[in-house]
């Protein structure tokens, strides 16, 4: 069923393989700025972005966390390029349940990119300007789309603790901590 089309701006951020030499400041910028508070830590297991990096067979590849997926794939590819063979979720963008990539390292929750929403905005995303190779170029560029329902961040969340709890410990745990809010208030 076709929705209502609406133009939206589209920001993409152009990955440049060629030009990245793997120096993982990327990584660096990314977990700062969503550190609490702002720029308080660094942590590339925090990064919405990870280079895939072997220095031995000068490969750096810089992906992109993409949407929350709650099962793994039912197929798996194999890549090869220039001869040499790369593991089926190596490009992946998903925070899938079935590897560590992507996941929050002290909740477990799913990392996506934002590309640096804030208040006041970015005028770059920040791993754009701190890659001084230009392997990552910010871009815009207006599209019609298909009008969808806003996703909730809480949402993806809660979906993704489920899928790791199930649903009957999320409800427990959800009911024990509004009790315990109900005595204090
Ligand atoms: S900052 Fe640029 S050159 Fe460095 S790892 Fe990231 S994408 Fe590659
Ligand atoms: S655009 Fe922002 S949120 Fe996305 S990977 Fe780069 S620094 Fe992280």
């Amino acid at each position: 069923m076709s929705g209502e089309k609406k133009k939206r701006i589209v920001k993409t951020i152009h990955v440049n393989v060629d030009k990245c030499n793997g120096c993982r400041a990327c990584e660096v910028a990314c977990s700062a700025f969503h550190a609490t508070p702002k720029y308080s830590t660094t942590n590339p297991e925090r990064s919405r972005i990870r280079v895939i990096r072997e220095p031995l067979r000068d490969v750096f590849l810089p992906v992109y966390a993409g949407e929350y997926t709650a099962a793994e794939c039912a197929g798996r590819d194999r890549y090869t390029i220039d001869g040499r063979s790369y593991d089926e979720c190596a490009f992946c963008r998903a925070a899938c349940p079935s590897r560590d990539v992507f996941h929050e390292p002290d909740s477990g929750l799913p990392l996506k990119c934002d590309l640096c929403e804030s208040d006041p905005p970015l005028e770059k995303p920040l791993c754009v300007q701190w890659c001084v190779n230009e392997a990552l170029v910010y871009e815009e560029r207006e599209e019609w789309v298909e009008a969808e329902e806003p996703v909730e961040e809480l949402d993806v969340g809660l979906a993704s603790l489920m899928t790791r709890f199930g649903r009957e410990r999320l409800a427990d745990a959800v009911a024990r901590l509004s009790r315990k809010a109900e005595k204090k208030a």
